[in-house]
């Protein structure tokens, strides 16, 4: 269902004592954030038990990642039935985020393995797609995303639409300090809805969110554009206060 969200992945950084005072931070100001906003937080796999007892319920976590294999001889993976089992996990971001294509080789089909097994599971699965800026510069940035959504979620069945996101994050705004503009940002989310749509999915009810150097100076801008349903916040995410005002950045009435 499509739904106002604004996730936060912290990325390899973290330690108990940040999960409390963060995490504590969050969500005693949770209560001050739009009713029809998920806020979800996305720490290292080890913190997530912690990070959903601390949250009590009042925030939505998720995994940067689980293996793209159901179960067996893969030592260091963690599958995604196992981020379901331990209870809290809600989303998993699947392969396609850029640091998980640049550094670990993963390809559109790895991407499309893992949203199969995080369906397959329950869970959310979020797919990161984003062009880099050889390609931007290349006027390829449309088929590209476009060939990114298409592989990525070609092994969604008909009833697992509703447990899927798209988060378009350009390369070349990831921790840069440099981020899309509104515009560029809504033209991009609806060609991936057009995307969407010529495959079949429900494209109007499912979140299209926009991750790349998101602050609360910029936010506010970038959720007011229609087919903008949030935002995957990296950096930002690790400072409470200013999270907490990125997740209050929606127009009125939200
Ligand atoms: C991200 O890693 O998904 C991200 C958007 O990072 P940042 O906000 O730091 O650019």
């Amino acid at each position: 269902m499509r739904r106002r969200i604004v996730a936060g992945n912290w990325k390899m950084n973290g330690s108990k004592d940040l999960v409390k005072q963060l995490v504590g931070a969050v969500c005693e100001q949770s209560g001050n954030v739009g009713k029809d906003v998920e806020v979800v937080i996305i720490p290292p796999a080890i913190y997530l038990g912690q990070v959903a007892e601390q949250g009590g319920g009042r925030i939505t976590t998720g995994a940067q990642n689980v293996s793209q294999w159901q179960s067996g001889a893969y030592t260091g993976e963690i599958s995604a039935e196992m981020a379901r089992d331990m209870g809290g996990c809600g989303y998993v971001l699947v392969g396609g985020h850029s640091e998980r294509r640049q550094l670990f080789g993963e390809t559109d089909s790895v991407a499309a393995a893992k949203v199969e097994q995080v369906l397959l599971s329950g869970l959310v699965a979020v797919l990161c797609v984003g062009e880099t800026l050889a390609e931007r510069e290349a006027g390829q940035a449309e088929a590209v995303v476009a060939e990114q959504v298409r592989s990525g979620l070609s092994v969604v069945a008909d009833d697992q639409w509703s447990r899927v996101v798209v988060a378009y994050e350009p390369v070349w705004a990831i921790g840069t300090g440099k981020t899309a503009t509104a515009d560029d940002a809504q033209a991009m989310h609806s060609e991936i809805r057009k995307v969407l749509d010529g495959m079949n999915a429900p494209a109007n009810e499912i979140s299209v969110l926009y991750g790349g150097s998101v602050k609360a100076d910029n936010a506010a801008a970038l959720f007011a554009e229609p087919d903008i349903d949030g935002g995957l916040i990296g950096g930002a995410s690790l400072k409470a206060e200013e999270f907490i005002s990125i997740c209050r950045s929606f127009p009125a009435g939200v």
